[in-house]
């Protein structure tokens, strides 16, 4: 067997949320070895999540943790410091931490419930040692945003973002997966309040990894099989 896929999922409750979360179950019941968590932005677990996960026929775990109110973004809001997610994959995090140990074989990837995800970005997904990085579509100003890749080394030797090129790690959310063996060695690892927009993934990667240190998938970060899709609300 190969090692397991955990998926992070923070969602929140809106017009959308039904159609998205469909999306993703049907996506991953075709990849093998996955465990759903899913971390709703709320008081209290909602009816529409819970059953959705019960009938889903997938392995996860439920969870809610709402985002602390001065951090709430106000509709229609914009602001740098405010960034999605934050509590909820922390909370997700913590659960890894407390429930799984060095014995057990898995990849920790961060899913947001409005990217579109291909079958076959599970395949590269297991393959991750200790951080493993490829393309993503449709984000940060280009058609792919990527990291630039030694084929027959997998090694990263730049990256070809232009929105904020001097990031430590100039990647979304979607672009990398990190080994269960660093998350749980790399204790301290967890994104953070009060950090530019952009910021959120080197704020974990530079606490678990060294840009030399960096796996390059999709066959040298040639191909895409993920997408910072983001859906309109029809209201
Ligand atoms: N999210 C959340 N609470 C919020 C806003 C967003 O839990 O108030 C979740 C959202 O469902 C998604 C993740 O955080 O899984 C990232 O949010 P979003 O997709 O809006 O970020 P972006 O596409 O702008 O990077
Ligand atoms: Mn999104």
């Amino acid at each position: 067997d190969g090692p397991t896929i955990f998926a992070i999922t923070p969602t929140f409750t809106r017009p959308v949320q039904e159609a998205e979360l469909t999306r993703l179950l049907q996506t991953f019941l075709l990849v093998p070895n996955f465990h759903w968590i899913v971390i709703e932005d709320s008081e209290e677990k909602t009816p529409l999540v819970t059953n959705l996960l019960a009938e889903s026929g997938l392995t996860y775990t439920h969870m809610n943790t709402p985002t602390p109110i001065r951090y709430k973004l106000g509709k229609n809001e914009q602001v740098w410091n405010k960034p999605r997610g934050v509590e909820q994959r922390n909370a997700a995090l913590r659960w890894i931490r407390n429930n799984l140990n060095e014995s057990r074989s898995g990849v920790v990837y961060f899913a947001d419930d409005d990217n579109t995800y291909s079958r076959q970005l599970f395949k590269e997904m297991v393959k991750v040692e200790r951080v493993g990085v490829w393309p993503v579509g449709l984000v940060g100003g280009l058609m792919v945003e990527k990291p630039i890749c030694d084929e027959a080394t997998s090694k990263v030797t730049g990256f070809n973002a232009i929105l904020k090129p001097e990031r430590p790690f100039p990647i979304d959310m979607a672009g990398f997966a990190i080994n269960l063996q660093v998350i749980l060695e790399k204790e301290e690892a967890y994104f953070a309040y009060d950090i530019p927009s952009g910021f959120q993934e080197s704020e974990i990667l530079k606490k678990v990894t060294s840009r030399d240190e960096l796996e390059g998938l999709a066959r040298g970060c040639t191909e895409v099989y993920v997408w910072h899709t983001r859906t309109e609300n029809p209201f």
